[in-house]
């Protein structure tokens, strides 16, 4: 995959019921491929076992938060299982302006949104292969509490009202497979007709080109 910053970079919502596995995803998306890069989210919630400020979240108070939401630095923002999350402008700018297509793990709400500021945005939402491997997956985690884990069951049943809202879906089945798939997407928008920049004038060219040889042809 080239390096080069492309002319048409666009958002990438993954959404999925906690435990579906779209931070897991992004993750290896990341990794195989250098034409994308991922918006770093702001979060309340305390940081995870192993989870890095500034990598995986931006770690915030409430109060921070809220400073941050009053000056209208977030694209969006939402209350998830009793928790504030929120995109910055200013990562996904940083990331489109570096010519890669910007990856977003983010809730259903925060995707409407976002949908509305970004209308080119792709959506994708991550479905679990079953309930019963999304809660084995969930609680193998082991990062939520018990409580935790009721809400965040509480929040996939909204979730998964939400799906037809997405244009793609994506079943989490094996891993490998998964995040081709959603490579296959990006690749795919990239070379859809409404994203080929420059596409009408392409064709005026062709077509003006062609109708000159054939007033040439004619006229000999
Ligand atoms: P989400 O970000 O949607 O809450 P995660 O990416 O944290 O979900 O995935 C939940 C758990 O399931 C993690 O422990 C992850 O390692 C595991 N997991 C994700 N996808 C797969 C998969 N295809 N096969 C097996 N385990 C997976
Ligand atoms: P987690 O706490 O498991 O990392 O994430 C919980 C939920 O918050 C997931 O549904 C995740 O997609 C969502 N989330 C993460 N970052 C953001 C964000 O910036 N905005 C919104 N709206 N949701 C987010």
């Amino acid at each position: 995959m080239s390096a080069n910053p492309l002319a048409n970079p666009f958002p990438v919502i993954l959404s999925a019921p906690s435990g579906g596995g779209k931070t897991t995803i992004a993750r290896h998306l990341l990794g195989r491929r250098n034409d994308v890069g991922y918006s770093v989210s702001c979060t309340t919630r305390q940081p995870r076992r192993g989870e890095r400020n500034g990598v995986d979240y931006h770690f915030l108070t409430r109060e921070q938060f809220e400073e941050r939401r009053s000056a209208g630095a977030f694209a969006e923002s939402a209350e998830v299982h009793g928790n504030l999350y929120g995109t910055l402008k200013e990562e996904i700018a940083k990331v489109l302006a570096r010519g890669r297509h910007v990856v977003m793990d983010i809730d259903v709400q925060g995707a409407r949104q976002l949908r509305r500021a970004f209308p080119e945005a792709v959506t994708i939402f991550v479905l679990p292969p079953s309930a019963e491997v999304l809660l084995d997956r969930l609680k193998a985690r082991k990062t939520e509490s018990p409580q935790q884990l009721v809400a965040r069951l509480n929040s996939a049943l909204q979730e998964l009202q939400a799906v037809e809202e997405y244009e793609y879906v994506v079943v989490n089945d094996d891993l490998d497979e998964a995040v081709r798939r959603v490579g296959s997407i990006v690749d795919a928008e990239v070379v859809s007709r409404e994203r080929v920049l420059g596409l009408r004038l392409q064709v005026e060219a062709l077509i003006h080109r062609l109708q000159a040889e054939i007033d040439l042809q004619s006229s000999s």
